[in-house]
């Protein structure tokens, strides 16, 4: 199943995407008279897995009432998880990419933060604010939390995830590299685009089978490939849930492969007016325009 949100004069709704269309999940619960289905995205993601049988089922019974399933094309889809709770990143999880950045291979998993003024939406535009020079772009798997997982083996940690999206670690380096701690390049308003779904797990086999891609203004820039990280997604639960209780709605942004413009000769960094996409295998198309502003 594809969880959407769109924007609406109320706020951010709940959709589910369909062949037909978006289905308007609290217009159609509404009608077929189901209370048990989440009817907002902040419900939907606190129930986590708990929610994903009634809203297939929702989106099911719904079918052949055209009207509670909206083209996608009128839609302005906004960020799949809006508020995550806790936002965990992964540096160097790829052998390349920490070559490139000319810093060793981690014998742990190096966890930083993004804060919730990060995310944006697809489609949205990223400002690139003049205090900063050197923006780059991360294209990452986004791995959403599904139900509470504290101390979860690692065999056993990918029956903890709800479901999977692109995402696009923006950095600013010169931030980044001013301290020892990263944080404050990475987490700039607006420098976590995910989206556009969130796919479910039921449709991601193995989330160590993914090719992941980045285009800037249609040139490809980064093609690599999920198998590559240096530690797996379940193996990351398992670490991550060993220290800290993880809930329904966390993500996780798992690392960039090479291919980052901080790993090039000729460092071209990223200027308004450029448009990066992201594209995993599964989990559609991630684009986003770079603005200029304050
Ligand atoms: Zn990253």
């Amino acid at each position: 199943m594809l969880l959407v949100t769109y924007r609406t004069p109320g706020g951010l709704a709940l959709g589910v995407r369909t062949e037909g269309g978006i289905l308007d999940v609290a217009a159609a619960s509404r009608r077929l008279g189901r209370a048990d289905v989440p009817h907002t995205v902040e419900r939907a993601l606190a129930m986590g897995l708990d929610a994903l049988d009634a809203l297939a089922d929702l989106a099911a019974r719904a079918e052949g009432e055209a009207d509670l399933f909206l083209p996608e094309d009128g839609l302005r889809l906004g960020p799949p998880v809006p508020r995550p709770g806790k936002i965990l990143c992964v540096g160097l999880n790829y052998r390349a990419h920490a070559a490139e950045a000319h810093m060793a291979v981690p014998a742990y998993p190096v966890l930083f933060a993004k804060f919730q003024n990060a995310v944006a939406g697809p489609g949205d535009p990223v400002v690139l604010p003049g205090i900063a020079e050197q923006y780059d772009y991360e294209a990452e798997l986004v791995v959403v939390i599904g139900r509470r997982a504290r101390r979860v083996p690692a065999e056993a940690a990918l029956d903890y995830v709800l479901g999977y999206c692109n995402g696009n670690d923006l950095s600013a380096r010169d931030l980044q590299m001013r301290t020892s701690q990263w944080l404050l390049g990475k987490s700039l308003d607006g420098f976590l685009p995910i989206g556009p779904y969130l796919v479910t797990r039921d449709e991601v086999p193995d989330p160590q089978d993914l090719r992941i891609r980045l285009w800037r203004n249609g040139e490809i820039r980064q093609a690599g490939h999920t198998r590559n990280m240096l530690f797996p997604v379940a193996e990351l639960i398992a670490y991550i849930s060993r220290y800290m209780t993880l809930e329904p709605g966390d993500i996780i942004a798992t690392g960039t492969p090479e291919g980052v413009i901080m790993g090039l000769a000729e460092k071209d960094w990223l200027k308004p007016g450029d448009v990066v996409a992201v594209q995993i295998d599964g989990l559609g198309r991630l684009e986003n325009r770079l603005v200029a502003g304050e």
